[in-house]
This record gives C-alpha cells, structure tokens and sequence, in this order.
C-alpha cells in the first residue's frame, strides 16, 4: 500500500509518534494508502526548519524568489497528466474537472502570486519636510490549512502569496486528499525551493491542526474549511493575537429573475448546482425563481438533471462523480431524509448510486432537487455540501433579496436578469462576498475572494492576499 509522508526541511519524514491514518478512493470505497497522522512533535519539527530557511528565503530578492517559483509551476505542468490523475483518485471528482479546473488553477495560482510579487509596491506619504512610507514585510513562519473539496486548488491558493512575499510555510491539507499535496511537495524539490521554506504535515485537525493553530512562532493562519471548525480555529488564535484569515461554508443562492436569458440560466443553475458533486463553497445550493417563470424554470432544469451522468471518475462523460467519503455521503443521505420530514417534495435523485463494476462499494448520490420547502427549515440553512440543490418561489425583487440574504451564509450569490439597474441594484443589496451576474465561477485572482457573515474573516486574491501574509510599518522621516 502506497505511504505518504510529511515533507520537512525538504525531505521525507515519517511521524514522529509513528501514527497513520487510511486514504480511501471514494469511487471504490477502498483504501489504497495510509498518511501520517502527525501530531505536536511532527510541527514543532516542521517549526525548526522554517525557522532556519527564514533568513535565507527572507533575504532572496523577489525576482529570486519568483524565478523558483516559476520553476515549480514548470514541474506542475510537466506532471501534469498525474496530477490529474491522483486528484481525481483522491477525491471522487470527474477526471474531465480535474484537467480543466483543479490542476490548471493550481498551475496558475503559483504563477499568479509569483509574478504579482513582483508588481507589489508600498505607498509612501509626503508632506511639508516629512515622508511616511509603508514597508511591507514577511511575517515570519505562517501556517495554511485547507480542505479536501479543491485539494491542490484551494493549498496552492494559500501557500503560494505566502511563499512569494518570503514567509516560511507549514501547510495541512486535508486528511481525506492528501495525495497531489504530497507530490507537490516533489516537484517543489526538483525545482529547487531551499529546505524547510516550505513544509507540509500529514493529519487529521484536532491532532496536527490543532498543533499548528497553538504553536506560538507560527504567527498567521490562514484557514478554508467549515464554519464550525473556523470558530474553533479563531477562539484559539485570537488570544494569541495572531493574524487569521478564514474563508469558511455558504448557502448560496442563484436568483432567477423571469426577464432572464433562460436557456443560459438554467444551463449555469446546473452547472452551479452539481460542479464537483455540489462540493464547491461557491455552488448555487438554493435556487429563487421568479414566480411567473417558476414552471418554465422547474421543467427545463429537470430535464437538464436528468441528462447528468453519474459514476466513475474516470470515465469519459462522467458529470457527477463520488463523494468525498462515506461520512460525508451519509450526512448527505441524511439532508435528504431530513428535507422529506420538512415536508419537501423531491423532484429528481434522492437516492444513493451504486454504479456496476469497479465502483459499486463508492460514495455516490443522484443529484437531488427539491422543492416546496420554507426559507427557514434546516435544508434551506444549513449548508450540505453536496449534489442536493432546492427551489423557492419569489415575487418581488424585495422578496428575492430577503430569501437570499436570509441565513447566516455569505459567501457568493448569483443573479440572473437582462435588466441592467435591477442587476447593480440586487448586488449592492446582496450581503455576499461575491456576486456574479449571468454567469458562475468566473474568477480573476486579482479580485478580492472571501465572504461575509458566518462565511469568513478577510479576503484572499491579489495584493489583499500578498498583504495578508506582511506585517505592515509605517517609517516616518522629518527631512
Ligand atoms: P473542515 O473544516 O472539516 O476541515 C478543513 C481543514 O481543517 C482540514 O485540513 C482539517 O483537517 C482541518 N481541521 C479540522 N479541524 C481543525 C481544528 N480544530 N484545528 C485546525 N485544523 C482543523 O472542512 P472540510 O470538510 O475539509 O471542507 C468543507 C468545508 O470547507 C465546507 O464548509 C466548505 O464550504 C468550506 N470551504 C470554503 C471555501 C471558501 O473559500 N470559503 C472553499 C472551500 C471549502
């Protein structure tokens, strides 16, 4: 069985306490490696390299720093087809996502940060014989935790505006897709990132999670998870005054005006709704529809459903492939049940898949739609995280905003309307981090990406993220 190990200044580490966690396929349901179950002994390990590459990775130039980065996106590229391969393995995705978005955008979002370090400028303020100007520098050692929905996607996000304005990382990803993580970590060797810049420990969150977010030298978190687990992660951070980022869960809303181009809106609802098996934070979970369409809507969305094809990831045509794992599938399945006891009428799905073959023991769920359920009940709050999506009913542009701002989410919404003021006048009324109009997870790294409410702390993207990861001064001059 394959075993994974952490990467510790800048070689293989097995965990300290000798502790391993399974790794199962979620389209098979069987485990195929084991990965450290790391614990304190293993960051403060991870700590101690950091600690001794700070002063040299702190001290490169930024084209230096930027030109080894480069050279990993290279080796990204030319590892491509595996990469692919083991994320699609690791998290049940359709093979066709992970070549398009996952491996592209983890390419790009090194490229992304290594280049922009390179336009990053701090401002500076005269006045009569004074000048104030900003510097802007690195933090020190940071620690990035991510989730297994965008595996390679979502760690490079983090670790790449860390590593390019000279910070030391120690990264976590999930302990459910630990796997393109670990060969990233390879190709961060054959490019030649200087040990202990960059280190990446194996485990589940309350052992090496945990760790990390207590240890006292690693003075920034940036963190993407669930809601639950960020409240967990701030009450012990805050005390220690360090620095937190958090994006954390949603209950997105896509608001289907009647006045609509409605072959595209439903076309992108679906897209919205199933991308990834519905286990991206950004997913259209609830559905509004204007009234006067809601038939129109209903009917054609169905049909497009019904078209998806489910099953192994690795077949060519595969819309919806597993789900992550089985605890995973099983809270699922029990949204559903529960969306039957709120009085909610299934439209289609509903019901687990066990595909012939290679993948009748794997985690998958018919994508499901339901309808006839009130704002308030718990499937229309709570975030599920999965192929389950619900529809409502609204009348008055009022109405749609109060049922799409009306949860403790707020991470990103999308609207759909020919009408160009009640567009801009829904997105100023909107309390989303995001909103897309007529269209869905159209993204520029540039912009700032985050959300409000129980959806997170701070902003990530562009010179937000890159002023994240520095402590700013402030240097005043009397001349
Ligand atoms: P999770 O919160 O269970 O875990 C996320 C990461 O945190 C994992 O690496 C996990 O091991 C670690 N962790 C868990 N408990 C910890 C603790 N107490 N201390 C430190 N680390 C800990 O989330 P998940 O199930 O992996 O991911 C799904 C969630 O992520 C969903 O809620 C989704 O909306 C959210 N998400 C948000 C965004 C965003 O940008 N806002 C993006 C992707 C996913």
């Amino acid at each position: 069985m394959k075993e994974l190990q952490n990467y510790i200044a800048g070689a293989w580490q097995s965990p300290v306490k000798n502790q391993w966690l399974d790794n199962s396929e979620p389209a098979t349901g069987k485990v195929y490696s084991r990965l450290p179950d790391s614990t304190a002994e293993d960051v403060q390990m991870a700590v101690d390299a950091a600690k001794k590459a700070f002063p040299i990775w702190s001290a490169m130039s930024v084209e230096e720093r930027s030109r080894i980065m480069l050279a990993i996106a290279q080796e990204m590229k030319l590892s491509f087809e595996s990469l692919a391969e083991a994320e699609s393995k690791d998290q049940g995705k359709p093979i066709h996502l992970s070549k398009v978005m996952d491996i592209p955008r983890a390419i790009q979002n090194i490229e992304f940060f290594a280049t922009e370090i390179l336009h990053m400028a701090s401002e500076s303020h005269g006045t009569k014989g004074v000048l104030n100007y900003t510097v802007h520098s690195p933090i020190g050692i940071v620690g990035c935790i991510s989730p297994w929905n965008l595996p390679l996607y979502l760690f490079t996000w983090k670790i790449a505006p860390a590593l390019a304005t000279g910070n030391c990382v120690i990264a976590k990803p999930s302990e459910l897709t630990p796997l393109t993580a670990t060969m990233f970590a390879e190709l961060c060797m054959k490019a030649g990132l200087p040990p202990g810049v960059l280190n990446i420990l194996h485990g589940n969150g309350k052992n090496v999670g945990t760790a990390i977010v207590e240890h006292p030298d690693i003075r920034a978190i940036s963190f993407t998870g669930g809601t639950v687990t960020g409240e967990q992660i701030a009450s012990k951070a805050a005390p220690m005054f360090k620095k937190l980022s958090l994006e954390l869960g949603g209950k997105n809303p896509s608001i289907i005006f009647a006045d609509c181009d409605m072959q595209e809106a439903v076309q992108q609802a679906v897209r919205s709704a199933f991308t990834n098996q519905g286990e991206i934070c950004l997913c259209g979970s609830r559905i509004l529809i204007e009234d006067s369409v809601y038939e129109v809507f209903c009917d054609a969305f169905i049909q497009k459903v019904k078209q998806l094809n489910i099953g192994d990831p690795f077949e060519n045509g595969t819309n919806v492939g597993a789900l992550v794992s089985k605890s995973h599938w099983e809270k699922v399945l029990s949204y559903i049940q529960l969306a039957k006891e709120e009085g909610g009428t299934i439209l289609c799905g509903g019901s687990p898949v066990h595909p012939q073959g290679r993948c009748q023991d794997g985690w998958f769920i018919e994508p499901t739609v339901i309808e006839g359920l009130g704002n308030d009940c718990r499937t229309n709050q709570e975030e599920i995280f999965g192929p389950v999506v619900t529809l409502q009913r609204f009348s008055s542009e009022e109405e749609a905003i109060a049922l799409a701002n009306g949860t403790k989410y707020g991470l990103a919404a999308n609207v759909w309307t020919q009408h160009l003021a009640k567009a801009h006048r829904i997105a100023h009324a909107l309390d989303f981090g995001i909103v897309w109009i007529n269209c869905w997870l159209i993204r520029d790294l540039r912009t700032p990406f985050g959300g409000m409410k129980d959806s997170g702390v701070g902003r990530e993207g562009g010179f937000e993220a890159l002023r994240f990861f520095t402590e700013t001064k402030n240097v005043c001059v009397k001349f």
